[in-house]
C-alpha cells in the first residue's frame, strides 16, 4: 500500500499533541492538584436551553414517521439558510450561502474548488489547520510573514489563493478596513481568492465584522463562519460560508458539482439547533456570553500588561498574543508554568514558525480560572525578579 506519505509532513499536529501529552502527564502524576488552563481553544457556556429544545424537537421529528426527513439539502435547510442571509448577510441570495459541519474541515475541503497547480498563500503565524490541509491535499503553499505588528504584508509575488484570519487565531488581531482594501485590491489584480476565517466575527465590536463591509470584497472573497465560538456549537457542530456570484460566474457550478459529490449535508438536528440561535431570546443571551469573554479578555490583557509583558490582540478577539520575557521560548514557558505553576498556556510556534518567542492565552475559559492563574503568575514574577 503507498499511503499519502505528506500526512507524515503534520508538524503542528504533532506540536498541539506534545502539548497535551505533556498537560495529561502532569496531571496523572500530580492527581490531587489542581491544573488551570490559559490554554483553552474550546468555549465555557454549554449550549442555550432554547436551542436545546429545538435540537430535543428535532430527535422527535426524525423518529416519527411523518415528520421524518432523511437526507436532507446538500447545502443546508432552506430555514437556516435564509435565516442567515436575513441576519447576516442581506446583500446575498441564499445560493451564494452554504451550510455545513464546521470551519475546520470548510477551510481545507475549499481548496477542493481549485487546479492543482495553484499557489497557496498562508500568513505566519496563523490556524496552523491551513498549511496542514495544504500539506494533506498536495496543494503547493508559501508562509507570508507579518510585520513587526503580526500584520501579514500584501505580497509582490502573485498567489492564486490566500487565506486570512480575522480575528485571527493565535494573535487575536483584527484586520482594519484599510488593511483589508489592500488585500482585496491585491486579490482582484492577481485574480487571486481570499479565503477569509471569520469565526470569532460576534467578538468585533469597533473593527469590519465581514470582510464583504469592505468593498470589492465580493469579487474575490469567501468567508467562513462557525456557530462553535459564539454559541458553543463546538461539540454540535454546524457552520456556513459565502461564496459570491460576483467572485466568478461558474463559481458556484463548480461548487455545488463538488457538494453534490462530497457532502451529503450537515446533521438536521444541529441545523435546527443553529436555527434557534438567530431567535432574539437566544440572540440576547449569546450577546451576554460574549461579554462574559470579552471582559475575561480585557482582565488578562491589563494584568499582562501590569506585570511587563509585551501583549497583542485580546481586543475584538478571544486571544491575547503575549512576547516571553527575556526572548525565552514559548516552549520552555510553557513547561516552566505548567511544572511551577500548574497553568497552561500554548506556545506560539505551533502557529506558525516565527512565533517561536511567543504564547497565547485564551479568554474562553471561566472567569474564577482565569483570575486564579493570574495570581499563580503574579507570585511566580515576583519570586523570580
Ligand atoms: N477557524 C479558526 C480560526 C479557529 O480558531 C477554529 C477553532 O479553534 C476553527 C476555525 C474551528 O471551527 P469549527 O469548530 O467550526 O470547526
Amino acid at each position: 500500500m503507498r499511503f499519502n506519505e505528506s500526512l507524515l509532513n503534520l508538524e503542528n499536529g504533532d506540536s498541539f499533541y506534545l502539548a497535551t501529552k505533556m498537560i495529561r502527564e502532569y496531571k496523572d502524576t500530580h492527581p490531587n492538584n489542581k491544573v488551570v488552563s490559559l490554554g483553552i481553544g474550546d468555549v465555557s457556556f454549554p449550549i442555550c436551553k432554547v436551542v436545546e429544545e429545538a435540537m430535543q424537537k428535532a430527535v422527535i421529528d426524525e423518529a416519527n414517521e411523518k415528520t421524518f426527513t432523511g437526507y436532507g439539502s446538500h447545502y443546508g435547510i432552506k430555514a437556516l439558510r435564509t435565516a442567515i442571509r436575513d441576519n447576516e448577510y442581506p446583500t446575498f441570495s441564499i445560493d451564494e450561502i452554504y451550510v455545513s459541519q464546521g470551519t475546520k474541515s470548510d477551510v481545507g475541503d475549499i481548496l477542493e474548488l481549485f487546479s492543482s497547480d495553484v499557489l497557496v498563500g498562508i500568513p505566519n503565524p496563523t490556524y496552523p489547520i491551513y498549511k496542514n490541509a495544504c500539506i494533506s491535499l498536495n496543494k503547493n503553499y508559501e508562509e507570508i510573514p507579518c510585520d513587526d505588528n503580526f500584520i501579514p504584508q500584501v505580497p509582490t509575488k502573485h498567489f492564486d489563493v490566500i487565506y486570512l484570519c480575522s480575528p485571527n487565531n493565535p494573535t487575536g488581531i483584527s484586520y482594519t478596513y484599510d488593511e483589508l482594501k489592500k488585500w482585496i485590491d491585491y486579490a482582484i489584480k492577481e485574480d487571486c481568492v481570499i479565503l477569509y476565517d471569520n469565526v470569532y466575527f460576534k467578538f468585533i465590536e469597533h473593527g469590519v465584522k465581514s470582510i464583504y463591509e469592505v468593498e470589492g470584497a465580493k469579487k474575490c472573497s469567501i468567508e467562513f463562519r462557525s456557530f462553535s465560538k459564539h454559541a458553543s456549537f463546538t461539540g454540535i457542530r454546524c457552520s456556513y460560508y459565502v461564496i459570491p456570484n460576483e467572485l466568478n460566474k461558474d463559481i458556484n457550478k463548480y461548487w455545488r458539482l463538488r457538494t453534490i459529490n462530497r457532502f451529503n449535508g450537515a446533521s438536521y438536528v444541529s441545523q435546527i439547533g443553529a436555527l434557534a440561535t438567530f431567535e432574539k431570546a437566544v440572540k440576547d443571551q449569546l450577546e451576554e456570553n460574549i461579554k462574559y469573554y470579552k471582559d475575561n479578555a480585557s482582565y488578562l490583557r491589563k494584568a499582562f500588561i501590569d506585570l511587563g509583558y509585551q501583549v497583542y490582540g485580546g481586543l475584538d478577539a478571544p486571544y491575547l498574543w503575549i512576547k516571553c520575557p527575556k526572548d525565552i521560548s514559548g516552549w520552555s514557558l510553557f513547561n516552566s508554568f505548567l511544572n511551577e505553576l500548574e497553568v497552561v498556556i500554548v506556545p506560539g510556534s505551533i502557529f506558525g514558525n516565527s512565533a517561536a518567542n511567543y504564547f497565547r492565552v485564551s479568554a474562553l475559559g471561566k472567569k474564577e480560572d482565569i483570575i486564579e492563574a493570574i495570581e499563580r503568575i503574579k507570585r511566580y514574577e515576583q519570586k523570580t525578579k
